[in-house]
């Protein structure tokens, strides 16, 4: 289907990006060859890694591959979770690390303007020293800009303040044809035509690339503050949540987290979580304008969580204290990775989320598979691992090839089938890539896939930009 690279080829990509910004060398481009997904299966080597440093090279690159018939991979931080930066056909991974420059932060539109290689750290960074606040905050601070439009992320503070889309003003998009496209601007808001910008944002590298983006921001809470609430049973703790809403307390972040997978990360870290009551935790984080409203705040917290079962409530006051909890639970999925299968990313409504965190645990129980389960308990996504291991006792045991193979599909259609039972999708946050992608036709109609074949056909008729994503 798609012409493999020539050496022809290869010298006409080295004149558009430079000899020093390419390689063909197999030990270089391992690396290349895979994302955050633990399964060796869907690894795939590239035949060439591009990395441009303008958004013309990537043009250039785009017209080159459409008229050879090449396909192109975009690759942000390859910390993605479904194989969505993965070459499944060959070709060339293009990788965004080198287009990292903050053009602009523009204090009077609260807006900042990036190329698509900058990091969600140095984005973090950069904001906050100019006083501002970028709310969302998908976990894994690698990630770069263009990463996490491509896949519309989300994380913990979702809740509060939504998730990537909500925040993405304009665009640069080269697209497969190698034209140049501007969606969007410093607008907040646009009914002119169809919005091609929602369509890039969360297409997964499959209609354009994203070479800029211009983000919004928003002035920094002055107060935030953390709640550690144990609870006896995971239920009690997830059943708190919708009362809180219903309270009108609305978390900059709830996150519901099982001890035993914070004791395994206070051993991997050698750090303290601040509390050893209890067999399950509520984390809340808080925001308020100052400190009077923060202790209202935090005291409404408190009397819904006791009035639902909470054994107490520990408060991380000091950003000190604050960043213990913090790295503790940014750090459970390096503690645990060793035996990860697949990282679930279900979403369901949020009132469900008690119902189906119990069938994770049936499931658990019933093929005799550790499903570790904690996630955005107020925003109804939830993160069961699929792990290679039993749990027993505080102690992991490994499951053999054979035995986790037997029961890895089974448990993944037994989850898949409640949450669709429940009206949930099989992504909240990390997209369909290559893991996910039978899985499609199960949530969604057949007339909606048509559609979406019918959009990516129009992009990008030769099948050259990111091919075997989402669908084949
Ligand atoms: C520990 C951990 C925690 C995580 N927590 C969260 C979380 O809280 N919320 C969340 O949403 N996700 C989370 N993730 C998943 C992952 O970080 C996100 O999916 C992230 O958005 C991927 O960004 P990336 O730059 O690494 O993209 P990649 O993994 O490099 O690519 C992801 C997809 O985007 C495409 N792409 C990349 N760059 C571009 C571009 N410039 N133009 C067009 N397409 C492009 C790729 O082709 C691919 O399809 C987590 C992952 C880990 C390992």
């Amino acid at each position: 289907m798609y012409k493999k690279i020539t050496q022809k080829i290869v010298e006409e990509l080295e004149k558009i990006v430079g000899r020093e910004n390419l390689t063909i060398d197999s030990e270089k481009m391992v690396d290349y060859s895979h994302d955050e997904f633990s399964l060796p299966d869907i690894a795939r080597m590239p035949e060439l890694v591009i990395k441009p440093k303008k958004t013309e090279e990537v043009a250039e690159i785009m017209r080159l591959a459409n008229k050879e018939k090449i396909p192109v991979t975009p690759r942000g931080g390859a910390t993605g979770l479904c194989g969505g930066c993965v070459p499944s056909c060959g070709g060339v991974v293009l990788s965004l690390e080198g287009m990292n420059r903050f053009i602009e932060v523009d204090r009077e539109n609260q807006m900042a303007v990036v190329e698509a290689g900058v990091t969600l750290m140095d984005f973090y960074e950069t904001v906050e020293e100019a006083g501002l606040f970028f709310p969302p905050h998908p976990g894994e601070e690698s990630a770069m800009i263009g990463g996490v439009i491509a896949t519309n992320a989300g994380g913990a503070r979702a809740v509060k303040y939504g998730v990537i889309r909500n925040y993405v003003r304009g665009l640069e998009v080269v697209l497969p044809s190698g034209d140049i496209v501007q969606l969007g601007g410093k607008l907040m808001k646009s009914s002119t035509g169809y919005s091609l910008l929602n369509l890039i944002i969360g297409s997964e590298g499959t209609l354009g690339i994203i070479t800029k983006a211009t983000i919004q921001l928003m002035h920094s809470p002055q107060v935030t503050r953390s709640l550690i609430i144990p609870y006896e049973n995971l239920e009690n703790a997830i059943e708190t949540v919708p009362f809180l809403i219903k309270q009108r307390i609305l978390p900059l972040a709830v996150e519901f987290v099982p001890r035993e997978v914070i004791q395994i990360t206070e051993e991997f870290l050698k750090k303290k979580w601040p509390c050893s009551l209890g067999n399950t935790y509520l984390l809340i984080i808080l925001d308020a304008s100052n400190e009077e409203e923060m202790g209202r705040l935090s005291e409404a917290v408190a009397e819904v969580c006791m009035e639902k079962g909470a054994l107490d409530v520990f408060v991380a006051d000091s950003p000190k204290k604050q960043k213990q909890v913090l790295d503790i639970r940014s750090k459970i999925y390096e503690a645990i990775k060793a035996n990860v299968l697949e990282v679930l990313d279900i979403v369901i409504p949020r009132a469900e989320i008690a119902r189906h965190v119990k069938i994770v645990r049936d499931v658990s129980q019933k093929y005799g598979i550790w499903l570790p389960t904690y996630g955005h308990a107020a925003d109804g996504n939830v993160h069961t691992h699929i792990m290679a291991a039993r749990f027993e006792k505080g102690n992991i045991i490994p499951l053999s090839e054979d035995e986790w193979k037997s029961k890895f599909e089974k448990v993944r259609e037994e989850l898949y089938r409640d949450c669709k039972s429940r009206g949930g999708m099989i992504s909240g946050e990390h997209g369909i890539g290559i893991v996910k992608k039978s899985y499609l036709p199960y949530v969604l109609d057949e007339e909606i896939i048509v559609l979406m074949k019918g959009i990516k056909n129009l992009f990008d008729p030769k099948n050259i930009l990111n091919p075997g994503k989402i669908f084949d």
